[in-house]
């Protein structure tokens, strides 16, 4: 499958779950706080390459590839998301994601998604920040889920991305390293192949 089918189905799929987020949002009224940034910043975050496909596209289309490469090549293991924009300096958990459009399959799931525990109880995986602010709308849709209210599952989601490409889809690893190897499996898709049409100018 070509890179373009790829990104296409990793889109259909972020679709597909927005619009079970936003049943859900409506649901539970649970929400992230306007302006927080706090998740973004974990340095721990961990992702695949192919649910950052899309945003690698889109950076090749923009002909910022090789230089969005050089950036992340000198990340280390502490840095936050390279996507992330901080307000300011000072409190840098203050901030939105630089390219919400194109965030990955992680980020859309956190705090709006369940995972199961031992008991194969479904679990909603949320911030403490959601849980000590929402402690009401929280405790009320985690009430709602065990009475059998659908909330998307990271399990089930993550299955679905694998369909698209095993091994892309299959490899976790420290969120810089994903946009890294997005953005390799782009460029070394077309260093091979011709590039469609509209995309001759970048080369
Ligand atoms: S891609 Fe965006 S939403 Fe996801 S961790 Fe990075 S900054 Fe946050």
């Amino acid at each position: 499958m070509n890179i373009e089918s790829k990104v296409r189905l990793v889109e259909g799929l972020f679709e597909q779950l927005d619009v079970e987020i936003s049943t859900f949002q409506n649901q539970t009224r649970l929400q992230c706080l306007a302006g927080c940034g706090h998740c973004c910043t974990n340095p721990t975050i961990e992702a695949s390459p192919l649910e950052f496909l899309p945003w690698a596209f889109h950076v090749f289309l923009l002909g910022k590839a090789e230089d969005t490469l050089k950036e992340l090549k000198n990340k280390d293991k502490q840095s936050v998301c390279h996507i992330y924009s901080p307000l300011n300096l000072i409190e840098s958990t203050l901030g939105r994601c630089g390219d919400y459009k194109h965030r990955g399959l992680i980020c859309r799931l956190f705090g709006y998604a369940a995972t199961r525990d031992k008991y194969g109880q479904q679990r909603l995986a949320t911030c403490k920040i959601i849980k000590e602010n929402q402690l009401q709308h929280f405790q009320e849709a985690s009430d709602a889920i065990s009475k059998g209210l659908y909330v998307p599952m990271f399990t089930d989601y993550y299955m679905q991305l694998n369909n698209i490409d095993f091994k892309l889809g299959n490899t976790i690893v420290p969120i810089n390293k994903a946009l890294k190897l997005a953005l390799e499996e782009v460029l070394q898709y077309y260093a091979y192949k011709p590039f469609p049409g509209s995309l001759e100018k970048i080369a």
